[in-house]
Formats: structure tokens, C-alpha cells, sequence
């Protein structure tokens, strides 16, 4: 793959990039904000932690977003967290929102990555697409398009190190999910 190290102009060219793949395509051919009045946007507790809800950058956005009003950034050693106040310019909502409730699961297979759009498990509390099995399937165009943004993304080294690390984060949650239900329905 063709990975390197880029200079931070080369870097948000590419977040562009990725933007303008997920700008127009949604997860359904409607709007799916109709189904739970955008409740993502309102408890977007979903993608961070109990103390600290945001959502979790790429390196690059930070300052590429830090022109938008009502954004607050919560800068720690390993991340940086966006908060909005629920609302916010379509163009300029970060990578996880575009994304979301799905994320791309990153798997090193001897040197080279596969790349799986899955359902964010940490969306399955609030999200009526991902709760339900039967409404999951997301459409083929976003699919696509999701992939084709993360294999744009990967080409840079330090995102694909932070799209590495989300990944394995998020497949640890699934895990433990899977690993509470199936000892839940063993009782
Ligand atoms: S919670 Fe799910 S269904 Fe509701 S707006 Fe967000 S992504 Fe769409
Ligand atoms: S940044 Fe925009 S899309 Fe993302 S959670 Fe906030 S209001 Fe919703």
C-alpha cells in the first residue's frame, strides 16, 4: 500500500478527500435522523466515554475543523475529542460522524490491510439502524464509498496508526458484548 509520511497540508488534503466520499452518501437512501429525531447528535456519549463525550479525531482535524463554531476540542496524551452542542455545519462534521453508526475495522493481514465497514457497537443503545438486525444492512453506495474514504485515509502513516488504534478499540467492545450476551443467555 502506498503509506507515508506526510506533510500536514498533504494530510488534510486527504481528509478532504475522505469528507467529500461521505458527504452526500448516508448509511440509507433516507434520512435516517427521521427514525430517532438525529438522537446521535444529541447523545453522542456514543463515541466517547462516561466522563468525556466527543468524538474521537484523526489526526489532521483538529485543525482542520478548528475554524467551526461551536466546537469545544479535549485534548488528551493519546486523543483528541470533539463535543458539539448537537448541532453543527453539515460540511464540516468530522470523519466518525460520516461514518457512523458504522465504523471501518482494520485487520493487518500479513502486511496487508482489509478493510470492513461494521456496525459500531457502541452505537447498539441509541441508534434504531443498528439495534435492529433487520435494519442494519447499510447501502452498497456507502459502503463503497466508506472503504474507498479509508483506504484514502490509510495512505497517510499517522492516521492509519490512529485508524488502527480506533479499530482495535471498537472490536474490543464488540467482543465483550459478545462475550456479556452469550454468558447472559447461558444463565
Ligand atoms: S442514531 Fe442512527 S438512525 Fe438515528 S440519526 Fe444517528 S445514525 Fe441515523
Ligand atoms: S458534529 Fe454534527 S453530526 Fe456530529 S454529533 Fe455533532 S451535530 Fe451530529
Amino acid at each position: 500500500m502506498n503509506m507515508t509520511e506526510n506533510s500536514s497540508a498533504e494530510r488534510l488534503e486527504l481528509l478532504l478527500k475522505a469528507y467529500e466520499l461521505l458527504s452526500d452518501i448516508t448509511p440509507k437512501k433516507y434520512d435516517c435522523g427521521i427514525l430517532c429525531s438525529s438522537v446521535c447528535c444529541k447523545n453522542n456519549g456514543s463515541h466517547g466515554n462516561d466522563k468525556e463525550c466527543g468524538m474521537l479525531l484523526l489526526p489532521g482535524e483538529k485543525e482542520l475543523l478548528s475554524g467551526a463554531p461551536d466546537y469545544t476540542f479535549l485534548n488528551s496524551a493519546n486523543e483528541t475529542l470533539l463535543v458539539c452542542d448537537g448541532k453543527c455545519i453539515r460540511e464540516l462534521r468530522p470523519f466518525a460522524c460520516r461514518i457512523f453508526p458504522f465504523y471501518p475495522k482494520i485487520v493487518d493481514c500479513s502486511g496487508k490491510y482489509s478493510v470492513r465497514i461494521l456496525p459500531d457497537p457502541r452505537s447498539f443503545n441509541i441508534c434504531p439502524i443498528t439495534n435492529d438486525f433487520r435494519k442494519r444492512k447499510a447501502r452498497i453506495a456507502f459502503i463503497r464509498n466508506a472503504k474507498k474514504a479509508v483506504r484514502i485515509l490509510m495512505r497517510d502513516k499517522m492516521i492509519l496508526e490512529e485508524l488502527i488504534k480506533q479499530s482495535d478499540m471498537i472490536s474490543d467492545i464488540e467482543d465483550l458484548r459478545k462475550k456479556l450476551l452469550s454468558a447472559d443467555i447461558k444463565k
